[in-house]
């Protein structure tokens, strides 16, 4: 790429590719290996002892990986990343890298229901306490901290009801207390929203969703946004004391600007072993190339999708920040203004019977519990996700029996909304 300050789509297609130096292969190769030889003994001895870069075991680093891991961080505006087998590992690893037993987080409350599930059980298990806070409520986050806080964790475009937060704002009291902030930025893609430019200092995604976008492989990625003090306050001990895996090393004295995405990598993926197949990131790249024109078109459609059941006699409700009347379309303007993404719910003005019927007599929506693919996507949560929860319960989490969940695909328009007219006329 000969570019001078490439544009988004530019760096989409060719970030952090080149022709293989060896067979001129344009596409970038899937480095099918689990380990790579060495040139020496020494050069064997650097590699281990974290004093020259290169590959060692698939484990640790691919060349494949590593074309996934530079295209991401210049897309998000990172220094460098770290991609590993999904959205949880990445989850997991950055956590691995801050907490030590008996200290906490701040989470926002409305998040994937995966990362609700993680955060506040099988974390549990190693003695880290995640606390709620409400996302549309900075001080919320604020009067939570204390001395055992380690960071703030907040999607930028939040699960299920596709509500903008703002990042800035929790950003800016993340830092007051000299803690990071991580943003969950995988209903937005960095083609949205790039929150390292909002003050976010980590950026996680699942690939899985709109990055890879064709619903065929998992994956996750870390991106060190290069900005944070790791050693100002001594309470990140990974980072700022010396490793006794590596000899001493001091990996932010090291590393400077990429220390914690090296230290995800070096600490966390090597000993935990979380790591994405070299398969599975050839197809994730593939799927970045379009980015662009894929998350343009699923907002667009979304939108038009929105209007199109406000006006409808059976639908309740619209939920999605795209709306100008929406509650959340300022947020969105301020973050987002290329569109308000692909998720949204809406609510039938019949219940919990309706909204199953309706789901069943859809034709080109597929039923399931995903996001962010080229297909239209629906679920009932009520009837699916949140079926344990009782209706009470199901109400505060937004999935009350009158709710659909929407991931809207590439489709033509008038198909997607012929599909949903057939079905609604049916109930
Ligand atoms: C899917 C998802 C995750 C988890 O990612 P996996 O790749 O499924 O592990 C985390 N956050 C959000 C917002 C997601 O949609």
């Amino acid at each position: 790429m000969k570019t001078d300050n490439p544009g988004f789509a530019t760096l989409a297609v060719h970030a952090g590719a080149q022709p293989d130096p060896t067979t001129g292969a344009r596409a970038t190769p899937i480095y099918q290996t689990t380990s790579f030889v060495f040139n020496d003994a020494d050069h064997a001895a650097a590699l281990f002892g974290l004093q020259q870069f290169g590959n060692i075991y698939t484990r640790i680093m691919n060349p494949t990986q590593a074309v996934l891991e530079e295209r991401v961080a210049a897309l998000e505006g990172g220094t460098a990343a770290l991609a590993v087998a999904s959205g949880h590992s990445a989850q997991m690893l950055i956590f691995h890298t801050i907490m030590k037993p008996g200290d906490n987080f701040i989470a926002a409350r409305k998040l994937y229901g995966g990362s609700i599930n993680q955060f506040g059980h099988a974390f549990k298990n190693f003695g880290w306490e995640v606390r709620w806070a409400d996302p549309a409520d900075p001080a919320n986050f604020e009067s939570q901290i204390d001395d055992r806080t380690q960071g703030i964790f907040i999607e930028s475009l939040a699960n299920p009801g596709g509500t903008f937060v703002d990042i800035a704002a929790i950003a800016e009291v993340a830092h007051r207390h000299g803690l990071p902030l991580i943003v969950d930025n995988t209903m937005a893609s960095p083609y949205l929203v790039r929150p390292l430019e909002h003050g976010a200092d980590i950026v996680v995604h699942s690939l899985t969703k709109f990055l890879g976008g064709h619903g065929n492989s998992m994956g996750g990625i870390i991106v060190d946004g290069g900005t944070f003090d790791w050693s100002a306050s001594g309470q990140y001990p990974m980072l700022s004391e010396p490793r006794p895996e590596y000899a001493g090393v001091v990996l932010h004295q090291t590393f400077g600007n990429i220390a914690f995405a090296i230290a995800c990598r070096v600490l966390g993926l090597r000993d935990l072993g979380p790591s994405i197949s070299p398969f599975n990131a050839f197809m994730i790249l593939t799927g970045i190339e379009t980015l662009p024109l894929r998350m343009q078109r699923h907002c667009d459609n979304a939108l038009a999708v929105a209007k199109w059941l406000k006006g409808h006699d059976k639908v309740a409700w619209v939920n999605y920040a795209g709306l100008d009347e929406d509650p959340n379309n300022a947020l969105q303007k301020r973050y987002s203004p290329k569109g308000a993404g692909a998720v949204f719910t809406f609510g039938l003005k019949s219940g919990y019977d309706a909204g199953k019927a309706f789901v069943e007599g859809l034709q080109m929506f597929s039923h399931l519990a995903n996001i962010g693919d080229t297909r239209s996507l629906v679920i009932h949560p009520a009837s699916t996700t949140h079926r344990q929860l009782s209706e009470e319960q199901q109400v505060a989490a937004g999935a009350g029996p009158d709710v659909v969940r929407l991931s809207i695909g590439i489709e033509d328009q008038s198909d997607i909304i012929a599909d949903l007219e057939q079905s609604l006329a049916k109930i």
